[in-house]
């Protein structure tokens, strides 16, 4: 087992990390910005390193400076987190040059997956079912049109080196293609230096459904269920679930062996997603993260395991613990994401915590880097707090978000707890039945009043 890990990242996951480490009798160096000098994660870790200036350019996505923290400090492994250098390839390469251990999948899985179209012909080869689109990349204007024609309207132009939903533009019907096709590359260039996009077909109501899986880069792989993640904002995850509401044991099966197989069959090593959109008992892949995921928390707590325990676990060399047979599900698991914006248009806002106050009691965790007095900086994301809440079923998991909405108080700055309250009255979220639209239309039927 390692003795001292690296945490390249910031806020509640940077603590989730040391706190896994913590119980495995690791020793936990944090890196930090200058504006994160005072910062939870710097406050917990055994040593910190201050890597950069404030922005993530300069610091958290420093690798320079990232790996002189890992020399000075003797760290012989780093923890990415998500975000930041956690899906970067070139990172994890230097790490390996440099004989440091990247808790995580290999630079080449990495490489796969964060290429679209790429991933979706890997996967697609693997026997994973995906959404109907162009053969790899779409080039030109005519190109586009023939592939759309062929499939018919409503399409999806989407950028192949995507995420965080940017890149991505709908067209309706024939006459949406040009701009759509055109918005979609100049965005993707602007925000990934690559303007290469691909077509997909839109499907119209689909649910956001994403299987947990974990190998142990020895082809042995298990799946640890899904999750509905299917209430969004711009693309954005607001609030997940699991298990998934329409989602019934036999076909948690069947979808989960067949994404345990296909990361089994690659070799893949440590925690990964494969998102799905679920439409009419059908999955379609659209993409594989190869990191801990933001909502990890809902599958640890229905599943009673612990994710990061295990990444570093099998980063260090150590069996797998994980065996399909002994993993089962209990109870429900919700997990919010509390965000510092100000309702009703989500706009950032960074400021001075003067009151924080943690709910607590049975089946609740809450996964944050406030304090009483901490200020928030205005250059990271905007993600405060993680509530996570369990019960023995849905109704009950919903029930006890509402208890811990009650206790918890987050004082000084906006945040998007008040949506949360509202969403718990609607009947359509207390009975499940949302879509990835779902969201949105409400938010413009509030704002209309
Ligand atoms: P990103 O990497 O930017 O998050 P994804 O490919 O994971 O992009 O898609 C993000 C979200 O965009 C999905 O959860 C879904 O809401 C929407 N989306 C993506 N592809 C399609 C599609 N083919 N049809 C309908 N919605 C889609």
């Amino acid at each position: 087992m390692f003795s001292k890990v690296l945490i390249a990242n910031r806020g509640e996951i940077a603590l989730r990390v040391i706190r896994a480490c913590r119980e495995l009798g690791i020793q936990t160096v944090a890196v930090h910005s200058t504006a994160d000098s005072d910062a939870m994660h710097v406050r917990m870790a055994d040593e910190s390193v201050c890597i950069g200036p404030p922005p993530g350019a300069l610091s958290y996505l420093n690798v320079p400076n990232i790996m002189s923290a890992c020399e000075i400090t003797g760290a012989e492994a780093v923890h990415p987190g998500y975000g930041f250098l956690s899906e970067n390839a070139q990172f994890v390469q230097v790490l390996e040059d440099h004989d440091i251990k990247f808790i995580g999948p290999t630079a080449e899985h990495i490489r796969i997956m964060g290429d679209k179209i790429t991933a979706k012909e890997t996967m697609k080869n693997l026997g994973v079912p995906c959404v109907p689109g162009s053969d790899g990349g779409v080039d030109t204007i005519e190109e586009a049109f023939e592939v759309s024609d062929d499939m018919g309207f409503p399409v999806i132009v989407k950028a192949t080196a995507g995420g965080g939903g940017r890149g991505m533009k709908l067209a309706k019907t024939r006459d949406d293609l040009e701009e759509a096709f055109f918005s979609a590359r100049s965005e993707s260039k602007a925000a990934f230096g690559n303007d290469e996009v691909y077509i997909e077909k839109y499907l119209t109501l689909p649910r956001h459904i994403e299987i947990q899986v974990f190998g142990d880069g020895r082809g042995k792989a298990v799946h640890l269920g899904e999750r509905d993640c299917s209430l969004q904002r711009r693309h954005q995850k607001v609030f997940e679930e699991a298990p998934g509401p329409v989602i019934d044991a036999k076909t948690r099966a069947r979808i989960g062996k067949v994404c345990a197989d296909a990361v089994a069959d690659i070799g893949y090593a440590g925690a990964g997603t494969i998102e799905f959109l679920y439409e009419g008992g059908e999955f379609f892949f659209i993409e594989m993260n190869t990191r801990l995921q933001v909502e990890h928390p809902v599958t640890e707590a229905i599943f009673g395991v612990d994710l990061v325990k295990q990444q570093i676990r099998v980063a260090a060399g150590e069996e797998m613990w994980f065996k399909q047979e002994n993993l089962s599900i209990k109870g429900h698991a919700i997990e919010v994401r509390i965000n510092a914006e100000k309702l009703p248009n989500f706009t950032p806002c960074p400021g001075t915590i003067s009151t924080f106050h943690a709910p607590g009691g049975l089946g609740v965790r809450m996964d944050s880097a406030l304090y009483d007095g901490y200020s928030i900086p205005p250059y990271y994301d905007s993600l405060i707090a993680k509530l996570i809440v369990t019960g023995t079923d849905r109704t009950a998991a919903l029930a006890r978000l509402n208890r811990a909405l009650g206790e918890l108080i987050v004082d000084g700055v906006d945040t998007t707890i008040p949506l949360f309250y509202a969403l718990l009255d609607e009947p359509d979220i207390q009975s499940g039945d949302y879509n990835i639209h779902w969201l949105e239309n409400w938010l413009e039927a509030q704002a209309e009043g």
